[in-house]
């Protein structure tokens, strides 16, 4: 049997700047030294995977900006940079008018960077809304297409594309499909944490679900995923702009992103390679979105 397609993509954000920023830690710097290594990682696991035609870094405007030469180089070695809005702050947050300056700062800052016209989006934490329309349509003036959609059991991609068109009908879709698990309690999506936390079986029937509705299905993964050192870790030290109780948890909960079970994605990955076809970078859809 042939293997149904799908497409690989990365969220290249800094995860130690972000993550401060969420909780209101001073962030000034970016951790540059860290955003390389996991870079070198992420091109050694594709080069393992064989992959040659590319997947598509949605990166964000700041990290374009800052360390322009790694954007440069995402796009020498034939990747898509696509933008990832120019924080990583959640979208829904910023009114209209500021998430039409967030967007064209980061378009300017990734394509000065990488030489590339930049297509697609795709929100941090696929925070817009689907009501936005509003926020969409900014969207659809700047790029072809989106991925911050997420898509469920009540939609198809027939009934996706008719609410897209009512929205602009420029704009092409590329939702990420999310899954009822767990007797409907979870919306299991195949990517970041999910991939990472549960068995890779889950990924791979949410993967099979969402093409059965017509939809591609998508696996996205961070820098961070990849590595399991302390390379993305805040020491305790930086968090003392903080009184002691609101720095607990957020504290403690870096462990959940940066070392619970990070040793097994790259297996999934492989795993999940082995069974499904990929498509190289995200733009490689619109020709066929027609
Ligand atoms: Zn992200």
């Amino acid at each position: 049997m042939s293997r149904l397609p799908f497409c690989f993509s990365i969220d290249f954000e800094d995860y130690t700047h972000d993550y401060k920023r969420r909780f209101g830690v001073p962030a000034k710097e970016l951790n540059v030294d860290s955003l390389w290594i996991s870079y070198e990682k992420i091109k050694s696991v594709i080069n393992d995977l064989k992959v040659t035609n590319g997947v598509t870094f949605f990166t964000t405007g700041i990290l374009a900006e800052r360390v322009p030469d790694l954007v440069k180089q995402i796009s020498d070695d034939g990747h898509e940079v696509g933008c990832h809005y120019y924080h990583h702050d959640p979208v829904y947050l910023d009114s209209v008018d500021s998430i039409a300056q967030n967007l064209d700062r980061a378009i300017d800052a990734l394509s000065k960077a990488s030489g590339q016209t930049i297509k697609g989006f795709r929100a941090p934490r696929f925070s817009i809304r689907a009501t936005d329309k509003d926020v969409y349509k900014e969207i659809a003036k700047r790029f072809e297409y989106d991925s911050s959609f997420v898509a469920g059991e009540t939609q198809n991609s027939d009934s996706l594309k008719e609410y897209f068109l009512s929205i602009d009908e420029s704009l092409n879709e590329f939702p990420v499909y999310a899954k009822k698990s767990f007797a409907g309690k979870m919306n299991f999506r195949s990517g970041g944490t999910y991939l990472k936390f549960f068995p890779v079986d889950m990924t791979i029937a949410t993967m099979k679900e969402a093409h059965s509705k017509g939809f591609m299905p998508m696996v996205y993964l961070h820098p961070y995923e990849f590595l399991s050192g302390s390379e993305f870790w805040i020491p305790w030290r930086d968090w003392s702009a903080l009184p002691v109780t609101k720095r607990l948890i957020p504290y403690a909960r870096q462990i959940q992103c940066l070392k619970v079970k990070n040793n097994s994605v790259i297996p999934k990955l492989k795993y999940i390679f082995r069974r499904f076809d990929h498509q190289g970078p995200m733009q490689n859809l619109l020709s066929k979105a027609g």
